[in-house]
């Protein structure tokens, strides 16, 4: 019998592989037994190595039904010192890989009558978009994060023939409108796209029209969430060349492994929890790579300690080029070292704080927490939406601020904090907002909103619900091949 196989290409970055997987179990969980098998192939940069192969092997003892083909990694130089190079390295790595991949593909094919229904991308893999073509497999994208974040980026290619000159060069009063978004400020545009004679302006550019060109666009999201969003996407809005491809929401795809929320070794987060008041701890978390200046830290300190508020704080020591390094001779210095003196025993009845990393979906779900200060990583905005906690919004990069303004001013599950000019998050201006989201008015106001969220969030994905229905057409479509007729559109 002919083997049928969906392949999954992330990209690099733990959040796109573990969020891919995810799609590759939900996939493998909607019929039984599933039609296809599922690849994921992986290009697997050094410095993701370690955490690559624990992961890779814990999936394939969970679901063996999921493999993994690793690609030669060619030689691309990654400069994480700056984002955008970071970003521009990311998709150069794709363009290379398209040989080696042709080949994998090309072999899969081949060996034992397999077929290969769907290559599902990750948009910094668009280069793969060629190598499917050559191969005439329909190739989907997997969009990591929402509508909203997918209208903004599909309407690139319109700015770009639109708005003379970059955003980083535009009056910054000037509202950029994108269908199914609030106005956005130029400002608040992701800074891969501020400056287009950059060369990763260009791969976005790419990437945009690119998409406009799939089968398919899987998003993770769900379409009560974003309505004004999906609304302008299915109706032809946001890709002003052609028709939009069919849309998929299929999530929230929610990220349990590691949150041991259950187990006898419970992360002492939660046992700490255990102790706290329902409702009455706000949580700080700024995704995997979020980090801040010392000086920025003894801020948030000093805003969690005048609030008054029960406090969980996950936090990492500053960046290594951060000036408060001089005076540290230690390699790992204790967190400590980096918060005003004698916070952490004025703090400790009421607030923990912990190294680096929590697992925060057990987090999220846990009854005493009330708050959650977020950078609004896609990841983090669903997670707490389907825990129904109201948010603090406050977006360090990609495309967060983007969030930000959709949580903020169209779903209002989010209240903003507000940045000086020079980047800084004063305590006055965390004490107020963190006071505002626990215990105002408007704070209660938003977590009822989330809480009707987290039900209607559980109800996509119940059988029968929006996100088990665009599974199942998603499925439908890839057996068939992909279809021309426009998809029905019900809000
Ligand atoms: N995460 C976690 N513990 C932490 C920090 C992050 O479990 O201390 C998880 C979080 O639950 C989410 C992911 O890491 O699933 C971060 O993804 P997101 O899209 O929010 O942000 P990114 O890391 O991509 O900026």
């Amino acid at each position: 019998m002919v083997k049928e196989i969906i392949v999954l290409y992330p990209s690099p970055g733990k959040g796109h592989l573990v969020s891919t997987v995810e799609l590759g179990k939900t996939l493998l969980g909607h019929h039984h037994p599933p039609p296809f098998s599922v690849t994921v192939i992986l290009s697997v940069p050094p410095d993701e190595a370690e955490f690559t192969a624990a992961y890779v092997s814990s999936v394939s003892v969970t679901h063996p039904a999921i493999s993994f083909h690793h690609l030669p990694v060619p030689f691309v130089p990654f400069d994480s010192s700056s984002p955008n190079k970071f970003m521009s390295s990311t998709f150069e790595l794709a363009c290379r890989n398209n040989p080696a991949l042709h080949a994998l593909l090309s072999s899969i094919s081949k060996s034992g009558g397999s077929n290969i229904r769907a290559l599902v991308l990750d948009f910094f893999c668009t280069a793969a978009l060629r190598v499917g073509a050559n191969l005439n497999i329909p190739v989907y994208y997997f969009f990591t994060s929402g509508a909203s974040g997918l209208a903004e980026f599909l309407y690139i290619p319109s700015m770009h023939r639109n708005i003379p000159h970059s955003f980083k060069d535009l009056d910054p009063d000037t509202l950029i409108e994108i269908p199914g978004t609030p106005p956005v400020r130029p400002m608040d545009m992701p800074m891969p796209i501020a400056d287009r004679s950059s060369k990763v302006y260009g791969y976005f550019l790419e990437a945009a029209c690119d998409m406009a060109r799939a089968a398919g666009l899987i998003m993770n999201t769900f379409d009560s969430f974003e309505v004004s969003a999906l609304k302008a996407l299915r109706d032809g809005l946001c890709v002003t060349d052609g028709p939009t491809p069919p849309t998929y929401c299929v999530g929230p795809l929610i990220v349990t492994t590691g949150n041991n929320n259950g187990a006898d070794d419970r992360h002492e987060c939660l046992r700490w929890l255990d102790s706290k008041p329902s409702r009455s701890v706000v949580v700080l978390s700024f995704g995997s790579m979020g980090k801040f200046s010392a000086r920025q830290l003894k801020e948030t300190a000093l805003g969690l300690e005048r609030s008054g508020v029960n406090f969980l704080w996950v936090v990492r020591a500053p960046p290594r080029n951060d000036e408060a390094w001089r005076a540290i001779s230690e390699p790992y210095p204790s967190i400590e070292v980096f918060l005003p003196d004698g916070f952490l025993e004025r703090t400790k009845e009421r607030g923990l704080v912990v190294n680096s990393w929590a697992p925060q979906v057990a987090v999220l779900n846990h009854s005493s927490v009330g708050g959650f200060v977020t950078h609004c990583g896609w990841n983090s905005v669903l997670e707490a939406v389907y825990a129904g906690v109201p948010m603090l919004a406050w977006p360090l990069y990609a495309e967060q601020k983007l969030n930000r303004n959709y949580l903020v001013e169209e779903v209002r599950v989010a209240l903003p904090v507000k940045e000086s000019e020079d980047g800084l998050v004063s305590a006055g201006e965390l004490e107020e907002r963190v006071t505002a989201l626990m215990s105002s008015e408007k704070g209660e106001a938003m977590r009822e909103r989330v809480h009707k969220m987290k039900e209607t969030a559980a109800a996509a994905l119940r059988e029968g619900g929006s996100s088990h229905l665009a599974l199942a057409e998603l499925i439908q479509a890839i057996k068939q091949g992909p279809s021309t007729e426009p998809r029905r559109w019900n809000p």
